[in-house]
């Protein structure tokens, strides 16, 4: 039998994996025929347009996990790549502090991470947080050099500009037939077919949705846990970037002060459940991905082993008071009138049946297919790595 394909390899989602994937694809294969379909209008709408904008050095993740080399090699190519195609970035350093005496500890063990991941870290007494940060209070801190600040949603334009990928906007993936002999053909809601020999699912939020239509079973579930964001009504408290103390139960990283590219300051994001995928605030409700995450084994032993968690982070979203408390730890001169809320975030976190939250990056395959299941934060610093890994594993099954 012969086919006509509409490409080599397409690719499900126009955020930064997706359109790195694209970019890395043609780069290292001239000629393989990408395309990626996207459904919304534009690149970058969801996590990688909802972020934090930081480049991340790589100082909080386990040597020699993915999340480890692929941040450190990545936070060092997003630079060059901004500063080669004018892309607003800056490398401002970062501060992070502890500001209780159980933090200590933990704060001495990312010196320790820091320096075998091979970053450049600097510990701070408590007199000395303020020749960074006059303002922020706290015990001790270190100085990381090397984090940055970029415009992320830039990158993605930049890198499916760069791709020469044929990029399919307002394009959504409702089906998905996959044949291990013959290759894949999606089935789009306008009613167009488009096929492929190989498929790379970079679906975010939906990515298990989509491993599910094409036939793998994933065994993890995509959680949504929303971060809600404060902006900074005087700007002029926070310099540059400040964090806590990571709790290393959570792959989340504590509400931060960040200075953007454009100069504002953003504080945030906690760790809340979102009732949608897309669910951006307490009042976006989608019943059939809310029954999803609810049958999902793995949800309902991350509500019993982390409750205590989980209401504190709840507290914080329901209360801008106790929203507050929480940022006056490091930074005592804010008030609740400083904080004017703005655009929220929603991480797709992979949990598996036990309720282990997948800490690092998971790529997997399936006949004809690549996936990627888990691509969290540091994900869109790492997404240069992650797209030429994902790419060479596309190539491969070709
Ligand atoms: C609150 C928050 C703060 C963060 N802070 C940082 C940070 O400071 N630094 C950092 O490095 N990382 C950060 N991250 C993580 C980073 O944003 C993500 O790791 C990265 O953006 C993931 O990119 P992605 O392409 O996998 O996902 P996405 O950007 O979500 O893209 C997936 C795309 O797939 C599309 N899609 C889904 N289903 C379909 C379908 N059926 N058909 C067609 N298209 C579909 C979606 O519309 C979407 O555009 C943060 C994330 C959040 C949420």
């Amino acid at each position: 039998m012969r086919i006509t394909y509409d490409c080599d390899v397409l690719v499900i989602g126009g955020g930064i994996v997706g359109l790195s994937t694209a970019y890395a694809i043609t780069r290292a294969a001239p000629g393989t025929r990408v395309t990626v379909l996207e459904k919304e209008p534009g690149p970058a709408r969801h996590q990688t347009g909802r972020n934090s904008g930081v480049i991340h050095s790589g100082i909080y993740y386990r040597p020699g996990s993915l999340k480890a080399r692929y941040a450190v090699r990545g936070a060092a190519e997003m630079v060059k790549f901004c500063a080669e195609y004018g892309i607003p970035h800056a490398v401002t350093g970062k501060l992070i502090v502890a500001t209780d005496r159980a933090e200590l500890p933990r704060l001495h063990a990312l010196v320790q991470r820091g320096r075998e991941n091979g970053i450049p870290v600097r510990e701070l007494g408590a007199s000395q947080i303020a020749e960074y940060e006059p303002e922020v209070r706290g015990l001790a801190a270190i100085h990381v050099g090397t984090t940055g600040i970029c415009d992320f949603v830039a990158v993605a334009r930049q890198l499916a500009h760069g791709s020469g990928a044929e990029i399919r906007y307002g394009t959504r993936v409702v089906r998905v037939d996959r044949r291990p002999e013959l290759g894949v053909a999606v089935l789009t809601a306008s009613g167009d077919v488009v096929r492929g020999r190989v498929l790379v699912n970079c679906a975010g939020l939906q990515c298990d949705e989509i491993a599910r239509l094409t036939g793998d079973d994933p065994d993890m579930r995509i959680v949504p846990f929303r971060g809600e964001y404060y902006e900074l009504a005087r700007p002029e408290l926070v310099r540059g970037l400040v964090y806590p103390v990571p709790d290393p139960a959570f792959p989340f990283l504590g509400v931060h002060l960040t200075r953007g590219i454009d100069g504002g300051v953003h504080v945030g994001p906690n760790a809340v459940p979102a009732l949608a995928r897309e669910g951006y605030g307490w009042g976006t409700v989608r019943p059939r991905e809310l029954g999803s995450t609810l049958a999902w084994p793995g949800s309902w032993r991350i509500a019993r082993r982390h409750w205590r968690y989980g209401a504190g982070e709840l507290r914080r979203s329901l209360s801008k008071r106790a929203f507050t408390e929480a940022v006056g730890r490091l930074l005592p001169g804010v008030s609740e009138d400083d904080l004017v809320p703005t655009a929220a975030g929603v991480r797709a976190q992979a949990v598996l049946r036990d309720g282990t939250l997948v800490d690092d990056f998971l790529i997997r395959e399936g006949p004809r297919t690549v996936h990627v299941l888990n691509a969290p934060s540091p994900a869109a610093t790492a997404s240069l790595p992650i797209g030429r890994e994902v790419a060479r594993r596309a190539l491969s099954a070709l």
